[in-house]
């Protein structure tokens, strides 16, 4: 598509305009439509290309990266399957084009490229402080509420023992999968802002908590960053990670350990 608009750091790009391409693509499953030649089947390509300019065009932004951002969230969030909560379009890219970008040598083109979509996750919950139920139920509400956040299904919570040697009282642990359009970083400070509305404080390490969220697999990715391990790295070992997360997902394969969840919790000893 061409657009007129007002995306750029100057102020005369910002005053004046220029053409912008824009090249998006979207994911989704076309069989039914194929089936039916039903066009509420499918997504309204249409619509789509409505919705973009509207929104590429709403606001000037300095950088294309961030109107690109802005659009492809707009898309997805707004082709959601609403009966089945299942999102209609999983996933999307989007080439934002800037050929008339204000450099002084020739050249033909600047652009950037970004693809995003519907992410699948789990997560690890826990409590054993206070109304513990509660604790976890008020958090399960609120990842329900986040509108990144989608088809959020829970396990059975299980009553268990504290785990690292600390004294204290017993835990209320279960697993929930998740679907996010929040990258995995973005995903830890949600899940890190519930635990502190559920006034969480880090006193001792392993000890007692009131809310405790941990991502345990986040689709395929590996990620060394200590402040973000994935896949969690001690789950192997743990009973109460492992049986919930087996009631929700027993094939799926840490990839570090080339080991399904139902594999992992078979070899945990008694
Ligand atoms: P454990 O992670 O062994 O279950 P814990 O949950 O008690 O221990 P916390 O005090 O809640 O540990 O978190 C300590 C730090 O762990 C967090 O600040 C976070 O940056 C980091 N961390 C690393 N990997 C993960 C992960 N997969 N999920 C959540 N936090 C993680
Ligand atoms: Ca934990
Ligand atoms: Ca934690």
């Amino acid at each position: 598509m061409e657009i007129y608009a007002h995306h750029g750091v100057f102020p005369e790009e910002k005053q004046e305009g220029q053409f912008f391409y824009l090249d998006a693509e979207l994911y989704l499953s076309l069989h039914e439509a194929g089936i039916t030649d039903d066009l509420t089947k499918t997504v309204h390509y249409g619509e789509v290309c409505e919705l973009m300019k509207e929104t590429f065009t709403e606001r000037s932004y300095d950088l294309i990266e961030r109107a690109a951002e802005v659009v492809v969230k707009k898309v997805l969030l707004a082709y959601t399957h609403h009966t089945t909560a299942v999102p209609l379009i999983r996933k999307m890219t989007l080439n934002v084009n800037k050929p008339h970008a204000p450099i002084p040598i020739p050249f033909e083109n600047v652009s950037v490229q970004i693809e995003r979509g519907w992410k699948k996750a789990y997560l690890g919950i826990g409590s054993n402080l206070g109304d513990k139920r509660k604790y976890i139920e008020d958090a399960v509400e609120k990842l329900k509420k986040n509108e990144l956040i989608r088809k959020v299904r829970c396990s059975k919570l299980l009553v268990t023992k504290p785990y690292g040697g600390v004294e204290q009282d017993d835990f209320l642990n279960g697993a929930i999968e998740i679907e996010t359009l929040l990258q995995p970083m973005e995903l830890l400070t949600f899940l890190q802002q519930l635990e502190q509305e559920a006034h969480r404080e880090r006193k001792v390490h392993w000890g007692p908590r009131t809310l405790d969220l941990d991502i345990l697999f986040y689709e395929d990715v590996i990620s060394n960053d200590p402040k973000l391990l994935i896949p969690h790295r001690d789950m192997q070992n743990r009973r109460f990670v492992l049986e919930p997360l087996n009631e929700l997902c027993p094939c799926y394969v840490n990839q570090l350990l080339q080991k399904t969840v139902y594999e992992m919790l078979k070899e945990l000893p008694d």
